[in-house]
């Protein structure tokens, strides 16, 4: 797979020295180094080595690659969903094919876990699949005779060209949130990854070219503000799917809006995990330990916040302080780490300001993960598993997104006084309830501030086909990712009423019609 632009033509020099990869855009079929002459290191997070550069895209590289995806999007969009849909079971076919591959390039820049990074990339293959039944999706309705000799019928056409701006923490999984549904509905693509863990995006225009996908279709652009703002600014820009922080997600939904583009903005995150006195206690440390650390907590649906209801607090906390302490952490290549690095220093200086502030303010730090090393790799940016005890809603601690392996138990009374807590607090993301009390679970469900919600199940991201989406400041705009809301998003409504005045005949036809 080629993920290079060392050998491209470039129109200035690059400064990077040849034995370290230069990371470029992917734009109309081929991998270019750009106008732009500002790059960025990339780093491998356990070994704390640089191990590439990737260039950063000015306005004009932005351009360029808008113009390239908006000439291409006639013909695509003209062709039958049933032969976009073949090269999306192609993609498909190639995905299952270099699944470790993928895995292995988000293991070496993200840091997590390489049966981790397997595990997303399964999860957006799960979104490459969905959009295989474009066919059947884009199916719209019809009304025989609304008036006498009058038909009436909605289609849903795609917009043009579209983008998304992703995060560094799932650098396969959350682009296939978007893409594979927005090209089969017709669209051409741009996204612009985190500039922290590019190589994957390559990996997949390679990917992407393989399965025979038109020039154009899927491009690139590498970048930080600059290319963001450029996306964001460009009138042929139809629509731009986000995630990321909330500050981000709140600038990206109103200077989208702003310049007349459709937006969907996932933010960030706080998820709780309340769990009851009559929950079964072993089945919930085991989940929690796995929601709070696994990743080392860089997930938006990690759980950062226990509410411990009632006397259940005596019997999770000693339980899960021996579990914090055995954590496995070690560079992610080794089959049985439990967690890796964090992905950047700059990511583990602000973890680590976090944890000295809930020091400051009060809160018990029942295991403190900032001494923590692992040999042969001094140099990595590294954390245990840190746990804090009698922590409050004034805390900053509990207020704020940490982001990283950093659990907060708050204890509360009730189950009441647990709910409204979820309901106030400002991120609404996933939430989830550990119980063996049917009615407590049903009220949970019904009652909660969040998009998306498990009982007894502790990350709930939803399938392919169900659409991911948070509440509150966890989302901006009024549809989520995927499933059928993702095709909602990537397509407009037309209702056609036709009438005519006599029926014209083809004559006979021998042949199976087939699409053309
Ligand atoms: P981030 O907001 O720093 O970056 C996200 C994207 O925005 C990147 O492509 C980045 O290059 C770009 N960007 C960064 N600063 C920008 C600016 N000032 N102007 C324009 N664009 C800018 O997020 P991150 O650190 O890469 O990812 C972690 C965050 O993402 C966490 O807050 C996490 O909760 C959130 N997240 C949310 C979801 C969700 O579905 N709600 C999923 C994954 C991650």
């Amino acid at each position: 797979m080629t993920n290079s632009a060392n050998n491209q033509t470039s129109s200035q020099a690059s400064a990077t020295p040849a034995s370290i990869p230069l990371i470029g855009h992917f734009i109309h079929g081929e991998v270019v180094r750009g106008q732009s002459d500002r790059s960025q290191d990339v780093f491998n997070p356990a070994t704390g080595e640089v191990s590439a550069r990737v260039v950063l895209a000015n306005a004009a590289d932005v351009s360029n690659a808008v113009a390239k995806a908006q000439a291409a999007f006639p013909a695509w969009s003209d062709i039958p969903p049933i032969r976009r849909a073949r090269h999306m079971f192609k993609f498909l076919e190639l995905l299952n094919t270099h699944k470790d591959a993928l895995a292995h390039a988000i293991t070496a820049e993200h840091g997590k876990v390489f049966t981790d990074a397997r595990g997303e990339v399964e999860r957006g293959i799960d979104i490459v699949e969905f959009a295989c039944g474009i066919p059947q999706l884009l199916k719209g309705d019809f009304t025989d005779q609304v008036s006498t000799g009058i038909d009436n019928w909605t289609l849903r056409q795609p917009l043009g060209v579209v983008a998304g701006i992703t995060p560094f923490n799932f650098p396969v999984m959350v682009p296939m949130w978007m893409f594979p549904v927005a090209i089969a509905a017709g669209n051409t693509f741009i996204l612009k990854p985190s500039p922290t863990d590019p190589s994957a995006s390559l990996m997949i225009a390679d990917l992407m070219q393989q399965a025979g996908f038109p020039d154009g279709v899927f491009n690139v652009i590498q970048g930080d503000k600059e290319a963001v703002d450029a996306l964001l600014e460009h009138p042929d820009v139809k629509a731009i799917s986000f995630v990321g922080s909330t500050p981000i997600a709140n600038h990206i939904y109103a200077t989208g809006a702003l310049h007349g583009k459709r937006v969907q903005a996932l933010g960030g995150a706080k998820n709780h995990m309340m769990i009851m006195p009559d929950a079964d206690i072993e089945k919930t440390v085991d989940a929690l330990i796995g929601a709070a650390y696994g990743s080392a907590g860089e997930r938006c649906m990690a759980i950062s916040v226990a509410l411990l209801v009632g006397d259940v607090a005596d019997k999770i906390i000693p339980l899960l302080l021996e579990r914090t302490k055995k954590l496995k952490i070690c560079n992610g290549k080794e089959l049985d780490a439990e967690m890796g690095p964090i992905v950047s220093k700059a990511a583990l200086n602000r973890i680590t300001t976090h944890i000295a502030k809930g020091v400051a303010e009060g809160a018990q730090l029942l295991a403190d993960g900032r001494d923590h090393q692992v040999n042969g790799h001094e140099h990595g940016f590294w954390l245990g598993g840190t746990l804090f005890d009698h922590v409050t809603p004034e805390m900053s601690i509990y207020k704020e997104e940490i982001f990283g392996p950093v659990l907060a138990c708050v204890r509360v009374a009730d189950f009441a006084t647990g709910l409204d807590l979820i309901n106030a607090h400002e991120f609404g993301n996933g939430v989830s309830c550990f119980t063996s009390d049917g009615n407590i679970a049903r009220e949970f469900g019904r009652r909660v501030q969040a998009g998306m919600v498990g009982i007894n199940v502790p990350i709930p991201v939803p399938m392919a086909w169900h659409g991911f989406g948070g509440w509150k400041k966890s989302l901006f705009g009024d549809m989520h990712a995927y499933g059928e809301e993702g095709v909602r998003f990537y397509t407009k409504q037309k209702s056609i009423m036709q009438r005519w005045p006599e029926s014209i005949s083809k004559g006979a036809e021998f042949v199976m019609p087939t699409a053309k």
